[in-house]
């Protein structure tokens, strides 16, 4: 598979699709997911083209871990989470539906039951 530049991250990377910003830095770009699993659930993802874990560099990798790190600490401080989780998926057959490499990070609430 070649990295399709009309995959929706793409666009909303170019600001031809609104999304809810969170954080960006030179290398990385963090917004709200559009059907959050759980309050604050949100994607970190490269600026840089990159299929999914399996096709990035490791400069990519590096630059998002470091934003899923700082989303991480802002779920905790900023929502009161009790404890986060961060997935990625690679290929169609692990349930990957959008082509841009992304992690998702999904905040706990202790005392809340999540289906994440
Ligand atoms: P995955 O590819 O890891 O299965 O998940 C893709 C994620 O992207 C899903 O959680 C989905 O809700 C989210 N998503 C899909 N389309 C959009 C969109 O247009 N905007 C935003 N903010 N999130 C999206």
């Amino acid at each position: 598979m070649t990295y399709d530049t009309e995959n929706i991250f793409a666009k909303i990377l170019r600001g031809e699709i609104p999304s809810e910003k969170l954080y960006e830095d030179e290398d990385t770009y963090a917004f709200m997911d559009i059907m959050p699993r759980a309050e604050g659930h949100c994607l970190v993802i490269p600026k840089g083209p990159a299929i999914n874990m399996l096709d990035a560099t490791p400069q990519q990798l590096a630059a998002c871990i470091k934003t899923v790190h700082i989303l991480g600490h802002a779920v905790m401080r900023g929502l009161g989470a009790g404890g986060v989780k961060v997935e990625q998926y690679s290929e169609a057959v692990s349930g990957q539906e959008v082509f841009h490499l992304h992690y998702h990070v999904l905040p706990f609430y202790e005392g809340k039951r999540m289906e994440n």
